[in-house]
């Protein structure tokens, strides 16, 4: 007998709306993740597109609320991270750095990580003036000038963020166009100490004890500049946190799972959901929708119906 009918990797949206349904359907889950829940999504301060809840809450009430609806359905919750995951027959086994337990399903739905601007002193940097988080950080910026590096909605999410506390935040993107939706280009655009630099690359990031400036180059015209900074918010997307299935299953070439519309991979009983698949819109409705449908999948899986 295999320790879990089921094993969720990973407590963001997806994984606790998972753990909920196969609960619900009777099944014994286990959810493994690394740090508490919500995710990715503990890092918005205020979350205002996920159907139903109005007002606006923040990110890390939405993974609690989430992780309560679970744990009432039955489903364990395991701090631990996830190292390795392993195929024998009809067997499924995952290895974390505590223990190793078997089910006779699996979700992952490990999400994903934030990805690095990959220039010089970002890493020297990162805590001393560098952020991945306006929310946790953009407190400590009161009245001082920053800047925010990505075009997407997370670059904005956190711009909006931090023209609460800062005196002035810059967007910097690469591109012509930002990819963000239109409202949350809108409100930027609406906030007085919000400014949009297009066509803008960051090439470093400079100080010695905390960041003092940053050196930009117009992609366009090649001119580079160097403006003082006090903080580099770095929201430029995620990668796929997939290392540890490689090899294991079919993964696309950017490292994202491989599924199907009903969340099965290429290994039987083994499934996927939220922003670690391929062809993931990555918005909270969805990856909790995919949730529900790998867990629904697993369930006739176990019960030999899927
Ligand atoms: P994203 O949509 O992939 O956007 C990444 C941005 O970073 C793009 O502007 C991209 O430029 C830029 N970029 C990537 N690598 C770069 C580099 N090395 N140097 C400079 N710029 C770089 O990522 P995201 O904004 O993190 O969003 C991820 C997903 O979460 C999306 O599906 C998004 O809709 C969702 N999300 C939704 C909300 C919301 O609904 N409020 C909030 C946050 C995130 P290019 O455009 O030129 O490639």
């Amino acid at each position: 007998m295999p320790d879990f009918d089921l094993i969720v990797i990973g407590a963001g949206v997806a994984g606790l709306t998972a753990a909920q349904v196969a609960s619900r359907h009777g099944l014994n889950v286990a959810v493994i993740a690394p740090s508490g829940p919500g995710g990715q999504i503990v890092n918005a301060e205020r979350v205002e597109n996920f159907p139903s809840i109005v007002p606006a809450i923040a990110g890390h009430e939405l993974g609690t609320l989430l992780f309560a609806q679970a744990e009432a359905a039955g489903a364990q919750f395991m701090l631990d991270t996830v190292e390795g995951l392993d195929i024998d027959g009809i067997d499924r086994t995952v290895r974390t750095s505590a223990q190793t337990l078997s089910a006779g399903a699996v979700i992952i739905a490990a999400g994903s990580t934030l990805r690095m601007l990959g220039v010089p002193g970002e890493e020297k940097l990162l805590g001393k003036g560098v952020s991945h988080c306006a929310s946790c950080d953009g407190p400590l910026f009161k009245g001082r000038e920053v800047c925010v590096i990505g075009g997407g909605d997370a670059a904005f999410d956190e711009a909006l963020t931090l023209s609460s506390h800062a005196a002035r935040v810059t967007i910097f993107y690469r591109g012509e166009t930002a990819r963000a939706q239109q409202h949350l280009r809108a409100r930027a655009a609406e906030t007085r100490n919000v400014i949009v630099e297009s066509e803008t690359l960051v090439e470093e990031i400079t100080g010695d004890e905390a960041v003092a400036a940053i050196r930009l180059r117009n992609a366009k015209t090649g001119s580079t500049r160097e403006q003082k900074i006090n903080g580099v918010f770095v929201a430029v997307g995620l990668d796929p946190a997939t290392a540890f299935l490689r090899g294991v299953l079919a993964l696309d070439a950017s490292g994202h799972v491989e599924t199907d519309v009903l969340m099965r991979t290429s290994i039987a009983g083994v499934f996927a959901a939220g922003d670690i698949r391929k062809n993931s819109v990555a918005h909270l409705a969805a990856v909790a929708g995919d949730g529900a449908t790998a867990a629904i999948s697993a369930y006739r899986y176990l019960k030999g119906r899927g």
